[in-house]
């Protein structure tokens, strides 16, 4: 257990100290294998397709790495969490909200079909560093021009398989033609098709695949 590099200590990371501490507040004391495959990659910059079952702790690899790119002095739209539907994108910007709980004043941001416009009108109007949402929603606001992602330094795509399989393809790739070639793109996945090997092609830069295998 000395060894932090293979006992999956968070501390064994580029993390902030603040996150650190939290992590081990939140009973978070050792990366799950996903986190473990991923977080490394995620944080070193590179583009990441990841794979692993449902409860493996995918929000807090991607979590982690989008809160270590923000610069929260700077008020805008530096993240954005692309969801299938609104169960998952309230639990993904909860997790994110505790991860971030340490970090003062990040403020983020959900924004799904199904909630009057008007409130998220509102709250985009007084600004936020991270977006998670459901793509028709967010494509919604940018043709509005509600919502602003020039300055998007990373894209996350959560349980992308769902997103395509809910129909969700034109929407996506409209929100991605509104940010900058740049950014870092995050897929996530529970299930690794030929579908999400096209659009992983298209979208991203050099992937890093990592996939955790189901154990029986
Ligand atoms: P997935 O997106 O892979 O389905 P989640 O990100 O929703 O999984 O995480 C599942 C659960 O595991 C959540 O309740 C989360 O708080 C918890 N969790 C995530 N990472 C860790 C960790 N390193 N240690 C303990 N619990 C964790
Ligand atoms: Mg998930």
């Amino acid at each position: 257990m000395s060894d932090s590099s293979h006992d999956g200590a968070f501390a064994s990371l580029p993390l902030a100290p603040e996150l650190l501490a939290n992590l081990d507040s939140l009973g978070y004391h050792a990366m799950t294998p996903i986190q473990a495959e991923s977080l490394p990659l995620v944080l070193a910059g590179r583009d990441v397709i990841a794979q692993a079952k449902t409860g493996s702790g995918k929000t807090a690899a991607f979590g982690l790495g989008l809160l270590s790119r923000l610069l929260v002095a700077r008020f805008c739209v530096q993240a954005l969490v692309l969801c299938p539907t609104r169960e998952l994108a309230d639990q993904v910007a909860g997790e994110i909200r505790r991860l971030a709980r340490t970090l003062p004043n990040v403020k983020v941001l959900t924004l799904c079909g199904g909630t009057p416009l008007g409130p998220q009108l509102a709250s985009l109007a007084h600004g936020a560093h991270v977006i998670v949402g459901t793509p028709g929603r967010v494509e919604e606001h940018l043709r509005k021009g509600s919502l602003d992602l020039a300055s998007l330094e990373t894209l996350v795509l959560d349980e992308a398989d769902r997103m395509l399989d809910m129909g969700f393809q034109a929407a996506m790739e409209a929100i991605i033609a509104e940010t900058p070639a740049c950014r870092q793109t995050l897929l996530f996945s529970a299930t690794y098709s030929d579908e999400i090997r096209r659009i992983a092609e298209e979208l991203m830069r050099d992937p890093a695949e990592v996939a955790i295998a189901e154990t029986h």
